[in-house]
C-alpha cells in the first residue's frame, strides 16, 4: 500500500482543511508514494519513538503533535531536530501529523473523547469557519435549472441538517449587452437582451466553495455565469466541526464522583480544578490539549464543568472569575489516548494493515 492511501484515509475524518492556520498537519518528512507495511502510531515524534520505529522496521510514523511545527531555519544532523531529521531519511520513514484538524473533525479526537465521558448530544464548542454557510445564488436560462439543481445536490450544496438538494427557486427577467469579443449562449453582439430566467438559491459551506463554483460553471451554458455569494451570520452554520464539544451527561452526577470517572477514563493519578466546584454535574464542555480560551465560551454554553489541560495560573484565575469550574487533565492526560482513534481510523480503512501503537507515548512531565 502507498503512503498516501494512508495519508487519504487520515484526511477522510479529519480534512486539512479543518487545520488552524498556524497548525502544520499532514506529511512531516518522507514520501507519498512509498510502500507502507507498517505503521506506528504516537503523540509526538521523539527519538525514543523514532528508534522504537527503526527497531520495528516501520516505514511510517503517524503523530498527533506536528514533527516540523516552527520553522526549520538550518538542519544541523548532529544533534536535537537535525538529527532526527536525518534519523528518518536515513532510514527512509516517513512522518505525518493530524493534529487540529483531527481535533476539529466531527468525528475527531474531541468526539473520541466525550463518548469516552458518556457526553450526549455533543455539538463544537466553537464551530469551524469551515463549517459557516453562504447562501449561493445562481442565475440561469430555465431549461438548464434542473440540470444545475442535480449538479449542486450532487456536490454537497443545499444540505440542512437531515436534508440535501435544498433550493428555492423564482423566475424573472435578465438583462445583458454581448459586447465585442463575446459568444453569447443566447443575443446578438451590442444589442441588449431581455431572457426569463431562473434565480436558484442554495446553501454551502464554506470549504465546499471552491469545489461547487467550478463545477457548476463547467454546467451552465452562459459563457459569464451569473452568481451571487454571500456569507450567513456566523449563528448559521453547520456546526458539525470545531474545536472542543459541549454536551450532556445522561445524568446529574455529583462533581466528586464525576472527577474520579475523569481519572478513571484517562488513567491519570491526579488532575487540577480551578473555579468554584458545582454540587452536581450535567453539562459538560471538553477540549483536548490547550484549550483554556475557551473557558468564557464554555461559561456562556452553559457548561458546569470544563475538561481541558494545560492551565496557566492566570488562566485557572479566569475560570475563578467567570465562575466556571474548569477540570485540568493535562495536555498529555487529554491527548495520549489519540492513538486508539488513529488507529480505528486506520484499521477500518485498511483491516490487513499492520499498525502499531507505539511504546513511547509518555508526558513530558515528570511527577515527584
Ligand atoms: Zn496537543
Amino acid at each position: 500500500m502507498k503512503a498516501k492511501d494512508i495519508y487519504a484515509a487520515l484526511e477522510k475524518t479529519a480534512p486539512l482543511y479543518l487545520a488552524e492556520k498556524w497548525d502544520n498537519s499532514g506529511l512531516q518528512i518522507g514520501s507519498r508514494n512509498r510502500d507502507v507495511q507498517k505503521v506506528l502510531l504516537t503523540l509526538d515524534v521523539t527519538e525514543a519513538v523514532i528508534q522504537e520505529a527503526i527497531k520495528k522496521n516501520v516505514q511510517l510514523i503517524i503523530s498527533h503533535h506536528p514533527f516540523i511545527f516552527n520553522g526549520i531555519k538550518s538542519i544541523c544532523v548532529d544533534s536535537g531536530k537535525g538529527e532526527l531529521v536525518s534519523q528518518l531519511i536515513k532510514h527512509d520513514i516517513s512522518a505525518y501529523s493530524a493534529h487540529t484538524n483531527l481535533d476539529s473533525a466531527k468525528l475527531g479526537l474531541n468526539n473520541f473523547i466525550a463518548n469516552q465521558f458518556r457526553i450526549k448530544e455533543a455539538q463544537p464548542l466553537v464551530a469551524s469557519s469551515s463549517d459557516q454557510l453562504y447562501k449561493l445564488v445562481i442565475f440561469t436560462p430555465q431549461d438548464y435549472s434542473q440540470k444545475i439543481l442535480e449538479v449542486l445536490g450532487k456536490n454537497g450544496a443545499g444540505v440542512l441538517g437531515k436534508y440535501s438538494c435544498s433550493s428555492f427557486r423564482t423566475t424573472g427577467k435578465s438583462t445583458f449587452k454581448p459586447l465585442k469579443g463575446a459568444d453569447p449562449y443566447i443575443g446578438q453582439l451590442n444589442k441588449v437582451e431581455t431572457v426569463v430566467e431562473d434565480r436558484i438559491e442554495t446553501i454551502v459551506s464554506r470549504n465546499l466553495i471552491k469545489t461547487v463554483l467550478p463545477i457548476i460553471k463547467t454546467v451552465h451554458p452562459y459563457e459569464e455565469m451569473a452568481y451571487d455569494l454571500y456569507p450567513l451570520d456566523p449563528s448559521i452554520s453547520k456546526n458539525e466541526n470545531g474545536l472542543g464539544k459541549i454536551g450532556v451527561l445522561e445524568k446529574s452526577v455529583p462533581s466528586n464522583e464525576f472527577i474520579s470517572e475523569i481519572k478513571n477514563i484517562l488513567g491519570l493519578p491526579f488532575v487540577r480544578t480551578a473555579g468554584p466546584i458545582p454540587k452536581k454535574i450535567k453539562k459538560v464542555a471538553l477540549c483536548t490539549g490547550a484549550g483554556a480560551e475557551f473557558i468564557s465560551i464554555a461559561k456562556l454554553k452553559g457548561a458546569d464543568a470544563y475538561i481541558t489541560g494545560d492551565l496557566k495560573y492566570h488562566e485557572a484565575q479566569n475560570a475563578k472569575e467567570n465562575g466556571l469550574f474548569v477540570i485540568d487533565a493535562g495536555h498529555f492526560g487529554t491527548e495520549k489516548k489519540v492513538v486508539y482513534l488513529l488507529e480505528e481510523i486506520i484499521h477500518s480503512a485498511y483491516p490487513s494493515l499492520e499498525i502499531i501503537v507505539s511504546d513511547n507515548v509518555n508526558d513530558f512531565f515528570d511527577i515527584y
